[in-house]
């Protein structure tokens, strides 16, 4: 069988290149045509010798995916959905900013988690993706951005392991594609750039931390147990206490002083002023006397099976200045490329279902509101 070369990381390739009799430093030339240059073709690959070139040739290849769509929105956002075989199929959406392009990539075909709110845990778990098909996403995207922007700059500065998927339940598969990811011979992202979402794997979060501490994503969406058993029914595991002693171990060697966290608005289920309120107190008893997160409010992004209904924007406002008031800032992600959502839906049957994450991703601006400021929340490209 060949080998898929995007399967590595330095190191990975590096002893795969050992094993052909090869030096390292052949190695970093091919990781970096590979990652840097975007180049599949062997032959392509001018200055890697010939001999090497030849030993490669039938033994390994660089294995993209297959492509089943791509929109492009008015407003620059792009998804892409990619054919991982077996009737499965991934989703990857770039969001383009000001000073910044966001790429949103998945780690698991389906997700076992089950969260409520989520239409992949509705879906259910079909399997892991390998790093290959992690990284292939990055790949891809970035050739692709190069070219049609005109680009021979790096147009994506920063990766969110938020598509589908629980990334830290296949950290096995993560860890080498987060390294590609950071690797200067590769994509050269700092790690402040990197996200890893986490609906909250606590002993995976603690080895994260200590194999690759990248910037940290908690999916929090309730203030106690009770609720978020409810929502995210891994907290019957991995309760809050442990989630948030997790989350304070980590920022000890987190690329930023505080961690993110997500909160899907969902109406009267999770949304009162009162919730909010159980919030300041729930991360007030962590973290010292200091700030040490952010909330991220999302708006849900309703789908037929879930039962639920997105919050209004009025509840949403004011369980935003509820914690900003308290010196938490808070942000609020607003929709945007809603016309690439429209043509989602012409998507056909099983590829439908699987594209809903992109839309919530999609659609994203992000409102800011600072703590204490009395001013309107404004629009901030984040
Ligand atoms: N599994 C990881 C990462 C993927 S989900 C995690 O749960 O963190 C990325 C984010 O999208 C999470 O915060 C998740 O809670 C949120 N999300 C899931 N379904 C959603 C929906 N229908 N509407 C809005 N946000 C949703
Ligand atoms: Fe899985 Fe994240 Fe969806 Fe929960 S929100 S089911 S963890 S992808």
């Amino acid at each position: 069988m060949t080998v898929n070369l995007l399967d590595f990381d330095l190191e990975g390739l590096t002893g795969f290149c050992e094993g052909m009799g090869e030096k390292r430093f052949r190695a970093v030339q091919l990781f970096r045509w590979i990652h840097q240059k975007g180049v599949a073709d062997f032959d392509a690959m001018s200055d890697l010798a010939k001999s090497l070139r030849e030993k490669l040739r039938g033994a390994a290849e660089v294995t993209a995916l297959a492509v089943l769509s791509q929109q492009i929105s008015s407003d620059g956002t792009i998804k892409w959905l990619f054919d991982v075989g077996g009737g499965d199929a991934v989703e990857a959406v770039f969001i383009p900013e000001d000073d910044r392009g966001t790429l949103c990539i998945s780690s698991q075909a389906g997700c076992a988690v089950g969260c409520r709110f989520c239409s992949t845990g509705h879906q259910g778990f079909s399997r892991n993706l390998r790093t290959g098909e992690i990284i292939a996403q990055l790949w891809f995207a970035e050739r692709f951005l190069r070219h049609h922007l005109h680009s021979d700059e790096r147009v994506i500065s920063n990766v969110v392991m938020m598509g589908m998927g629980e990334p830290l339940q296949n950290y096995g598969e993560l860890l080498p594609a987060l390294r590609t990811m950071l690797d200067d011979h590769a994509y050269g992202l700092s790690r402040r750039r990197v996200t890893v979402s986490t609906s909250g794997i606590v002993p995976k979060m603690d080895l994260l931390s200590q194999d690759c501490p990248v910037a940290l994503a908690v999916s929090l969406h309730a203030p106690t147990d009770a609720l978020r058993d409810k929502l995210v029914p891994l907290n019957k595991k991995y309760p809050l206490i442990e989630l948030m002693a997790a989350c304070e171990r980590y920022l000890e060697f987190a690329p930023r002083d505080f961690i993110t966290f997500e909160y899907c608005m969902l109406d009267g289920v999770n949304d009162q002023p009162e919730h909010a309120r159980q919030l300041i107190e729930l991360v007030q008893a962590y973290g010292g006397a200091r700030t040490w997160c952010k909330f991220n409010l999302i708006p849900f992004n309703p789908f037929a099976q879930s039962g639920l209904k997105r919050s209004s924007t009025e509840q949403t406002l004011v369980f935003a200045r509820v914690l900003s008031d308290a010196g938490i800032v808070t942000t609020i992600r607003k929709t945007r490329g809603d016309d690439i959502d429209a043509a989602c839906g012409q998507l056909a049957g099983d590829v439908m279902d699987r594209t809903r994450v992109g839309e919530r991703i999609a659609r994203q601006r992000t409102i800011v509101l600072h703590p204490l400021a009395t001013h309107q929340p404004t629009v901030q490209e984040t």
